[in-house]
């Protein structure tokens, strides 16, 4: 029986209902264009050449179609086939349309492949913003653009799979192309991969049989993985094509986050895998590919803090409360002003680490993608809850975006070196590499003279360099933050406007801030630092 719909008593659903003091839509925006502190660092950092592709990426990614695809695939997850209806293996994960659609403007705009197919100067810094632009529209989505990206430099270890491989991992024809994935992790250990129990036996063919499982294998759609397998002469990286029968998806995590995208468990039945790199120095070849996604978690959560600067400066320009719009109102503005030296300093870090990518700077680029994974990704949550914060309860609801970001955010801090291990793999690097150390004081040091808060906390950080001793690890922490707000402070100081490197410096290095956001001491010129947040 058809309801007829409910009438309202005339005069009443317009009285109670009346909608106002909310804000307008964001959307349409320019998400490259209103950015300021991204527009300057490309230039800054070599990418200046790139500015009109990051205009037309930042004007898609802005559009009400693009927030409308990111949330539609968001909510509806990624379901697994295991079989088929007659009972055959067919291990397919169904993903919707509004996935593929946000993957193929990412793979037709290169996110995956620019440095590789154009390797002019600054096509790292480059590609950098255009992972960080697009990457505010959905974050699980990156995750195969930065995989696919990341594993280049280490397939190149074997020139014939990379001569195979390379042409269709690079190209920007999403149907014709291929996109790769990673599968170390396993049950009983995911940062300590020399306790890996999978194994690789040598075929007649020169080809190795895979036997295994692992606790982790994102987007197992890849056309092709690096895994780590056992051999006679330890722990090796191999290449596997992700069509192998005998590899098997068991089923999909059910994740705090990035829900778009299906992580899974899988077994490898003796999957059939090449060789890359030496035998026995699997770790050293899958550290190629491993930098490079660290690097895409930095710039990851720097993505998300912006994305959350904006949303809360948006918010609070439009709403009012006791009389006044928030952001007129001092304790907002405290915060507000305090999320944007945090985005800043982020963008700023993610790019220069870019750069470096670019250069010849491989000492600086080894320690500093190292620190600032700590660092950046470590600041991220907080980040995000206090912007959503800014949006009261609204920001609460999942039509805000706000619980989307919330979640999202831990993961850039745990995938690929959880925070302690992220923070002693810095102690790792300085001692086995010890040419990274000098580089990386050398880049803080070009802004010495310019802050007395920050030449201050450079000679402690120095003097905490001499004096470490068999206590390393208890302060990796600290030292590691202390050296990330070194990097920060430097580059914002040479770089951003008087009020962003004064506040920066005067809350993270002059011990002038509590310890929630907004607690900025007095003096800051919270205005011209928000003013920045939405340029336009
Ligand atoms: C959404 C998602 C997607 C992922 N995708 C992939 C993927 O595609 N491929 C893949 O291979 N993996 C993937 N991972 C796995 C991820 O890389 C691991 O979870 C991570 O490396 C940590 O390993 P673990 O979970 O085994 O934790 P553990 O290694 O058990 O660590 C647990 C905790 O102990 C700490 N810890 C470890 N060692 C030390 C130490 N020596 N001293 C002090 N503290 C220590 C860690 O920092 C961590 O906090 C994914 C994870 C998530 C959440």
């Amino acid at each position: 029986m058809a309801t007829a719909p409910r009438e309202p008593a005339p005069g009443l659903a317009g009285a109670t209902h009346a909608v106002s003091n909310q804000p307008p839509p964001l959307e349409p925006y320019n998400v490259f264009e209103a950015d300021l502190p991204m527009r300057e660092a490309l230039v800054r950092e070599g990418g200046g050449w790139g500015a009109e592709r990051l205009r037309n990426t930042g004007e898609l990614a802005g559009s009400p179609e693009a927030l409308e695809h990111s949330e539609r695939c968001e909510r509806n997850e990624p379901v697994l086939h295991t079989h088929d209806r007659y009972g055959n293996r067919i291990d397919q994960v169904e993903l919707d349309p509004s996935w593929h659609w946000l993957l193929r403007e990412a793979i037709e705009r290169e996110i995956h492949s620019l440095p590789w197919r154009d390797p002019q100067p600054g096509a790292h810094a480059v590609r950098a913003a255009l992972m960080y632009t697009w990457g505010q529209v959905n974050a699980g989505v990156m995750c195969p653009v930065s995989m696919t990206h990341a594993i280049v430099p280490a397939l190149r270890e074997n020139p014939d799979a990379a001569a195979e491989w390379e042409p269709r991992l690079t190209s920007p024809d999403y149907d014709s192309g291929a996109l790769a994935g990673m599968a170390m992790t396993e049950k009983q250990g995911g940062s300590d991969v020399r306790a890996n129990t999978t194994r690789a036996e040598p075929s007649t063919d020169g080809t190795w049989e895979i036997t295994g499982h692992k606790w982790f294998c994102s987007y197992p759609p890849c056309d092709v993985f690096l895994t780590l397998a056992q051999t006679g002469e330890g722990l090796s990286c191999f290449l596997f094509e992700g069509r192998d029968p005998v590899f098997q998806v068991q089923r999909l995590k059910d994740k705090l986050g990035t829900r778009s995208l299906p992580s899974s468990e899988v077994e490898f039945l003796g999957v059939r895998g090449r060789l890359v790199g030496d035998e026995g120095r699997g770790v050293a070849t899958i550290v190629r590919m491993v930098n490079h996604t660290r690097l895409d978690c930095l710039i990851g959560s720097a993505a998300g803090m912006r994305w959350g600067t904006v949303a809360a400066t948006h918010h609070a320009r439009h709403r009012a409360a006791f009389g006044a719009t928030l952001i007129s109102q001092p304790a907002m503005a405290n915060v507000l002003a305090d999320l944007a030296i945090e985005s800043e300093a982020a963008t700023a870090t993610a790019m220069r680490i870019a750069r470096a990518y670019d250069e010849d700077g491989a000492p600086f680029r080894r320690l500093a993608t190292a620190v600032m994974k700590y660092w950046v990704c470590k600041r991220a949550p907080g980040h995000a809850a206090e912007a959503l914060e800014c949006l009261g309860g609204n920001g609460y609801v999942e039509e805000s975006g706000m619980p989307r970001l919330l979640r999202d955010s831990p993961l850039n801090s745990i995938w690929e070196g959880s925070g302690n291990v992220a923070a002693l793999d810095v102690l790792r690097a300085m001692w086995k590499e010890p040419e990274g150390l000098p580089a990386f004081l050398e880049e803080v040091e070009l802004a010495q003279g310019e802050d007395p808060r920050l030449d201050s906390h450079f000679t402690k950080v120095k003097s905490s360099l001499h004096s470490l001793g068999e206590d390393a690890q208890w302060l990796a922490r600290r030292l590691v933050e202390d050296l990330g707000l070194a990097l920060q402070g430097s580059l914002l100081v040479r770089h951003a406007p008087a009020a962003v490197a004064d506040a920066f410096c005067a809350s993270r290095l002059g011990g002038g801030a509590g310890h929630a956001y907004g607690t900025l001491p007095a003096g800051v010129d919270s205005a011209a630092i928000v003013d920045r947040v939405l340029a336009g």
